[in-house]
Formats: C-alpha cells, structure tokens, sequence
C-alpha cells in the first residue's frame, strides 16, 4: 500500500520528440506523487552527441501541455560528474570496482565463441556476461595501463558485492511488475554478472547514475516502465554498497505500437508534438493510454 504523499520524478533523455509512452510515465508519476507530494523532472543528458537543446524546450512545453507542473529546480546528469567520481571512490575504497580494457566487440565475441561449449557464458538483462578478463590482470597492469591513457571502464565486481550485503535484500513493489510481481520482492542482482559502473566516455552508467540521482532528489517512489524491473534488483544492490535509502517502485505496462512493440524516438506520428498539432487535446492523449495504476 502507497502513502498517500510520495516524491516521484519522470526522467526523459533529451534526445527526441516526447511519445505516447512518456506521457503515460508522466502521468504515473505526478499522479503516484498524491496530493501535497512532490513530482521532479530529471534530464538524462550524458549522451552529448544525441542531446538537442529544442527536445529539451519540446519536453517542458508538452509537459505543460499535459497539464503537467512540476517542483524546481530540474536535475540534469550532465551536471552530476562529480556526485558519480564520488559514488566510484565509495566503491573503489571497499575494493568493489576494477577496470576494464575490453571493447564490447572483444566481448561479444567471447560469448559466440563460447557458445559449444558445455559451460558457455551466459546472457543477463544488459546483453552477454561478462566472462571476467580483466578481473584477472595484475594490479601493476592495470595501473600501467591506466596511466597509458587506455580507454576503460569501470565494472562492479559482483561476487564480492554480495559478500558484503545481507542475504535478504529487499524493495518494495508498488506496482505489479512485467509478470505480476508485487510487495516485498528479493533483489538478485547477480543475473547482472559484473555490470558496467562508469563507461570510457561517460562517468556513470545508467545504473549507477539512477541510483546516486534518486537519492540526490530524495525520490522515495520511483515509477518506471516494466522493461526497467529487471535492473531495480542491480539498483538495490548499489544503493546498500553506497549506504543509500531504498525507495518504492511502481513498475508500469508499456505503450505498444499496433505490432506490440514498444514505442521509441522512431515514432513520429505518435510523438505529443504530432497529436497537438494534429488537433488532439490533453483529454484525447489520456484516453488513448491505459488507465493508471491504483494507488
Ligand atoms: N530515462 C529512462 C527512460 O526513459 C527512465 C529511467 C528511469 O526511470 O529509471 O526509460
């Protein structure tokens, strides 16, 4: 059961047009927020070379639009290197985080080469596990090549990860989850295998920065698509090696296209843009999309 005052936040990339499936999201979270509660906005705007400053204004006036109003100020993730570098040094000081020099082209030819083999590796939730090279280099190695200037990630070291946390980690799903999943859920991360923390050219994951944000913003329910359920469980995870407060999640249906795929930046027609000057009303949009959640 949801307390009626919540803070939420909706979160978009500013790299196109807002759809039919962000105005949903939106509208759970204001909505999830309840009355007196606090909805934020959130721009996820690490990827420089596909952010747009008129996506941006494009998601303020359809918001608007929406009937939408939220509490300043607006995080952006761009500006957030620092709270990240300082999130890697938490995990570095516990010895959590080793660098990794591999390409993903490197990896995923390991995994298709692994394939005949009778223990191959395996697939998790972000693409191919990774199968640990670099957990191995020596420690001079590694700094030698990191002093060299080649371009590495950061990836978690799960095994030891989960030595460090309790048994029973735990969130509290507030919505019903792709397969109907609801209330006190066990997170295993480990499904993730060593997931990528910082990338060569970016100071955070998508992982990791949702996790450091959420906290950052106070967020104690966050409402999200169910193609995002599998990673709450690697989220949980992170926020007890970082020392922060877990929040709820409502996990929501996602908006489809007429051949059940989920909508993405490739459908113009059904952008709010389209609709609006298309003639359709904020009233119209909310009848297109399912019914929200109960709260
Ligand atoms: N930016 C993500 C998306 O549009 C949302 C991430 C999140 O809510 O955690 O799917």
């Amino acid at each position: 059961m949801i307390v009626k005052t919540q803070t939420t936040r909706f979160a978009p990339s500013p790299t196109g047009a807002l759809h039919l499936g962000h105005a949903y999201a939106a509208l759970v979270a204001q909505a999830a927020a309840g009355e007196g509660g606090r909805f934020l906005v959130r721009l996820e705007d690490t990827d420089a070379s596909r952010v747009r400053a008129e996506y941006e204004q494009g998601i303020y006036d359809d918001l608007k639009w929406l009937g939408l109003s939220w509490k300043e100020p607006i995080m952006r993730q761009s500006e957030r290197a620092q709270a990240y570098v300082e999130a890697l040094d938490k995990l570095r000081a516990q010895d959590l985080i080793y660098p990794c020099f591999c390409t993903r082209k490197e990896i995923e030819a390991e995994f298709r080469a692994s394939l005949s083999a009778p223990h191959h590796n395996k697939m998790g939730p972000d693409g191919p596990l990774y199968p640990g090279t670099c957990k191995h280099l020596r420690p001079e190695e590694a700094v030698r090549r990191i002093a060299a200037k080649e371009p590495h990630a950061l990836r978690l070291h799960m095994d030891r990860a989960m030595g460090t946390v309790s048994d029973n980690l735990t969130f509290r799903e507030c919505g019903a989850g792709p397969n109907g999943e609801s209330g006190i859920i066990t997170a295993m991360p480990s499904v993730f295998g060593d997931a990528i923390l910082a990338r060569k050219d970016a100071p955070a994951s998508y992982h990791l920065a949702v996790v450091v944000d959420d906290a950052a913003q106070g967020i104690t329910l966050v409402p999200r698509g169910n193609d995002l359920f599998p990673s709450t469980h690697l989220h949980r995870l992170l926020q007890a090696l970082l020392g922060l407060p877990a929040p709820d999640y409502l996990h929501h249906e996602l908006i489809v296209d007429e051949d059940g795929k989920r909508l993405a930046k490739r459908h113009d027609a059904l952008s709010l843009a389209t609709l609006r000057a298309d003639g359709k009303t904020p009233e119209d949009i909310k009848k297109m999309l399912p019914a929200l959640p109960k709260f």
